[in-house]
């Protein structure tokens, strides 16, 4: 037995803008700061792929895809990419919760 129920809950219709356009292309616009740079150096060279876990990224899920330092010094960035690691959010996470385990533990328990 199923009842379909159609049109209840849904109505009005007009969904209320939080942005308008403006705001939005605006907002856009601030992505493109200018460290974003090395960020899509490092993709071109090492690929669309976390250096970690080797999950792979394309072009919609890209901005999942981080760059990491090595060394830790954001101001090292040779252009070879030698210092530079892709890696995934969740791996970059990691990497740095290591830095930080005792807070990281104290704070939260693991499953
Ligand atoms: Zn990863
Ligand atoms: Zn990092």
């Amino acid at each position: 037995m199923r009842k379909k129920r159609l049109g209840s809950g849904k109505k009005g219709g007009k969904p209320g803008p939080h942005q308008t356009i403006d705001e939005m292309v605006a907002e856009l616009k601030g992505l493109g700061r200018p460290d974003s740079d090395y960020r899509k150096r490092s993709l071109e060279i090492h690929g669309l792929i976390c250096a970690k876990c080797a999950r792979e990224f394309d072009e919609k899920t890209r901005h999942l895809l981080t760059v990491h330092h090595k060394d830790g010094n954001h101001r090292n960035n040779p252009s070879d990419g030698s210092n530079w690691e892709n890696l995934c959010v969740y791996c970059h996470e990691d990497e740095h919760s290591r830095g930080t385990l005792g807070d990281y533990l104290s704070g939260h328990e693991d499953k």
